[in-house]
């Protein structure tokens, strides 16, 4: 049952906000919910007349990929870097941290854990029936993934008395999106993607000096292959025996910068065999610039694993050829099988409402090359 042809076109998510939305989002207006329906209008028209075969909803509601949810759940709440460095353990680190980026503290907000979940409205269902009424196309909804958020939002000392600990608090966060897995999959919701990028900082922030996730600094930092076995258990739970959804998982390096040298590096190697063990039917991954490593790696994923291939940077204005990106894409169908591969970019563009890495009309062409290339390959088959 082919719901798309060879070679789907796809997008990770987040889409650039139009400056008025941008503008109502820091007034907080009262007709805030028609422009962003209005700009989830534009984010789709932009997909479809790029070719893109699976369309988002751009993100355009949110103020970044997970933040979002304090306005949709009760005992969360945004607060800045700036007010978090009270309460954190080791401040130290924390300060080297927030110097090492380039993003002021007081820029960033975390959603921080005040007191028991429980939900005011789906986190992402009645933006994906919004979508679903707009569009032909089949539709990919993102959700902040299990661990990101166990991880992110428990600060022990404004968190624990509701949550003693990160465990009884990550045992809520499955259930909550559990709930909203299982409604979006009875709403008819064609992929439904975790993000999950702190996994990448578990391998590769030994190896460098700074940490490069705002959203992972939090938490002191526990054993990698302890965190990684927690990321696969949750996972785990999140989507067992639900079904209807392609589930995917998508995992990057940092998309709030477009210096290269401030993101992460390394290859996903490490992270392989524990991919492998999550039930979901689609990795999302970044290739699109040499911090990714080789594709061998990719061969050691179950046969029956789809792969979302980072293959156009969103973050840079240059544009990728079409043939370039084709014949990347036929070197890879050569380790894995053809219909196992989606091409999408390395991650969206605009993960951050007032910080997205690239303008409407460079993420457009961007997404046109992916339609090309995209074409070439079918016309090869
Ligand atoms: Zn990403």
């Amino acid at each position: 049952m082919a719901r798309w042809p060879l070679f789907p076109v796809t997008v990770v998510g987040s889409w650039p906000r139009p400056t008025w939305l941008l503008e109502a989002m820091k007034r907080g207006r009262g007709d805030l919910r028609t422009l962003q329906d209005e700009a989830t209008l534009l984010a789709i028209k932009y997909q479809e007349d790029a070719g893109v075969d699976i369309v988002s909803d751009g993100e355009q509601r949110r103020d970044n990929f997970y933040s979002f949810i304090c306005h949709r759940l009760d005992g969360i709440r945004l607060m800045t870097m700036a007010d978090l460095l009270e309460y954190v353990e080791d401040k130290a680190a924390f300060e080297t941290l927030l110097n090492a980026l380039d993003v002021p503290a007081f820029a960033i907000k975390n959603p921080t854990v005040v007191g028991k979940l429980t939900l005011k409205e789906p986190l992402v269902l009645e933006d994906f029936k919004f979508v679903r009424e707009h569009t032909r196309k089949p539709v990919k909804v993102t959700l902040p993934g299990p661990y990101l958020l166990s991880r992110s939002t428990w600060v022990k000392s404004l968190s624990d008395a509701a949550y003693p600990t990160r465990e009884v608090l990550a045992d809520d966060i499955v259930q909550i999106l559990r709930d909203e897995l299982q409604a979006l999959a009875a709403a008819g919701a064609d992929i439904v993607q975790f993000d999950e990028p702190v996994l990448t900082e578990l391998v590769f922030a030994g190896k460098s000096a700074t940490r490069t996730f705002m959203c992972a600094a939090l938490a002191a930092s526990a054993s990698p292959e302890g965190e990684l076995e927690l990321a696969v258990d949750l996972i785990n739970r999140v989507v067992e025996g639900i079904n209807g959804p392609i589930v995917a998982l998508h995992i990057c390096r940092g998309n709030w910068s477009q210096k290269e040298e401030v993101l992460l590096e390394g290859s996903y190697d490490p992270l392989i065999p524990y991919l492998a063990r999550m039930k979901v039917q689609q990795l999302v991954l970044e290739y699109a610039t040499p911090r990714a490593g080789s594709l061998q790696a990719l061969q050691a994923l179950p046969t029956d694993m789809q792969l979302g291939f980072g293959a156009v940077n969103p973050r840079t204005a240059a544009l990728e050829a079409p043939e370039e990106v084709a014949s990347r894409v036929t070197q890879l169908a050569e380790l894995i099988a053809p219909e196992r591969i989606y091409l999408n970019p390395d991650c969206g563009f605009g993960t951050f409402a007032d910080r997205p890495v690239g303008t409407p009309d460079v993420a457009f062409k961007k997404l046109c090359v992916l339609s090309q290339a995209a074409a070439l390959l079918r016309a090869a088959t």
